[in-house]
């Protein structure tokens, strides 16, 4: 790390101390100490929607090009050093160093994608029922975006933001979470060093019920796009409404992987692996809910434990680790507490459910399979962010898609079959926003909109040329020659 970690508030151009500091702690290695972070003060916080408001004119009014350049050169920064900067990711929040490093390199990718945008930002012309008089429809920025991100995809969920916030002429007040600060004051250095106005950019440090309260309660913002838990994006929505200001949730899941009669077994497994146990199962689009048809049952779960038994648990930044530890001790707390009340209600621990004593102590678990669940229980029906996944074996596809549907989430399902009119009808009746065939739920692309429907997103789509919705406002304007 390059930067001073007891100076992280960038306000207005310049990095500030804050009223005190956190300590960052390496989940994998609890004796590491990764640093004092600075915490942002309320005042602070009006400093820094200040510096953006000053900005935001002169940075929209900033030639194209020039917006252009600062966005590819941030990607470009970001892609050299995904080793390093993944190497840090994957230190704070504890995912292996592969999906630390590809988290880097794909947010390197989400600023090449809103770079080229910068330059393909057109609006519409119409003739108006007036005779004589034109309509121009053109797209303008929305003004001052605050950015609240979560700990689990710390850099990319805050470049999937600040990219196209940036590119559509918006300037930026981002609050990263305080589990992840370290790589949020590594991107913030990457852009602290572009030809951007000062203000465009800030960065403000700190705990979401001091420094996430003071922003989405400030009537002087215009926007605020939000990745987290339903809970907060429950309170962004009430606090935004109250001054009219626009905004933009994405919210957690119940995600559920369908496993057809008729699937790959080889298929389903490495979706289960990938979609459940990655990033140890934290992540919004993880397969929570594992939905097999019973003809299939007892195969698939006979390949999946044996595969399961095969995935190493691990330091984030050892080799060949698959799965690192979880957060935080709460989390770790919270997810034995899932497994024992399903053990209450009669589910089976067909593997895992065990804390790990590993070389170095840390928040380690083994990845977990419970067999015999219901959909209607807690487990299936709130958002568990842990690696385990529950079966729930259902008697047809019918019933599978029901099952599938019966959640008041909405992001991602999946279904593995080889049959086309199954998932014809599963893509045609998933209510949710992704849907996968053969793949797994997690795992999306940049340039494609991203989000979900019920309670899994609120406001119009992240991501692709859909980003723009949120990210500008319609002008029409009538005009009428001399
Ligand atoms: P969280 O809601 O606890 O925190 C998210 C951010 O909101 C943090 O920066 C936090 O400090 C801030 N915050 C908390 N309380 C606030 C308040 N009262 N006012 C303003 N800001 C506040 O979520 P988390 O634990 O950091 O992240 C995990 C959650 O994120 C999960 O629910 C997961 O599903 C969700 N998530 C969703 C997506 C998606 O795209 N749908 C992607 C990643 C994570």
């Amino acid at each position: 790390m390059n930067f001073n970690t007891e100076q992280a508030i960038y306000i207005g151009g310049e990095w500030q101390g804050g009223i005190s500091t956190i300590t960052n702690i390496n989940p994998s290695d609890l004796s590491q100490d990764l640093g004092q972070f600075s915490q942002a003060s309320r005042q602070q916080v009006d400093q820094a929607i200040s510096a953006a408001r000053q900005a935001q004119p002169i940075w929209e009014k900033t030639p194209l090009e020039q917006k252009q350049k600062a966005l590819q050169a941030i990607g470009d920064e970001l892609i050299a050093r995904c080793d390093e900067l993944g190497t840090l990711l994957s230190k704070e929040e504890g995912k292996p160093f592969a999906e630390g490093r590809g988290e880097v390199y794909r947010s390197g990718q989400f600023f090449h994608y809103f770079a080229a945008e910068v330059l393909r930002q057109m609006g519409d012309l119409a003739d108006s029922v007036r005779p004589g008089v034109s309509v121009e429809v053109s797209r303008e920025a929305v003004g001052v975006v605050a950015i609240i991100s979560p700990w689990n995809f710390p850099v990319a969920t805050a470049a999937w933001k600040i990219a196209p916030a940036l590119a559509f002429g918006n300037s930026v007040i981002w609050k990263p979470a305080n589990l992840t600060p370290a790589s949020a004051v590594a991107l913030a250095d990457i852009i602290h060093r572009q030809d951007l106005p000062a203000g465009t950019f800030n960065l403000v440090l700190g705990s979401g019920s001091e420094v996430g309260d003071a922003l989405i309660h400030s009537d002087k913002i215009d926007a605020v796009s939000f990745t987290g838990s339903v809970d907060t994006g429950r309170k962004i929505a009430t606090a935004t409404a109250a001054n009219f200001v626009k905004c933009q949730l994405e919210m957690g899941s119940k995600n559920a992987l369908v496993i057809a009669d008729d699937a790959d077994i080889n298929i389903a497994v490495e979706a289960t692996i990938a979609g459940s146990y990655s990033g140890a199962g934290q992540k919004c689009t993880a397969s929570s809910r594992l939905v097999v048809l019973e003809s299939i049952h007892d195969k698939y779960v006979d390949a999946l434990i044996k595969r399961m038994s095969q995935l190493k648990v691990g330091h984030a930044l050892e080799k060949d680790v698959f799965m690192g530890p979880v957060v935080d001790d709460k989390q770790l707390a919270a997810n034995f507490d899932w497994i024992d009340k399903a053990h209450h209600h009669g589910a089976d621990l067909a593997f895992g459910g065990q804390r790990l004593a590993l070389e170095h102590e840390g928040y380690y678990m083994s990845p977990t399979l419970l067999l015999n669940t219901k959909n209607d229980w807690d487990l299936n029906q709130e958002e568990v962010f842990a690696p385990l996944a529950s079966v729930i074996k259902v008697k047809d596809l019918d019933e599978a898609i029901a099952t599938v549907n019966d959640t008041r989430f909405g992001l991602t399902a999946g279904i593995i079959t080889q049959s086309l009119r199954s998932s014809a009808l599963f893509k045609q009746q998933a209510q949710t926003g992704c849907v996968m065939v053969n793949l797994p739920t997690a795992g999306t692309d940049y340039h494609v909109p991203f989000g979900g429907r019920k309670q899994s997103s609120f406001g119009p789509r992240e991501q692709g040329q859909y980003a723009k919705e949120f990210y500008t406002v319609i002008k029409t304007a009538y005009q009428r020659p001399y």
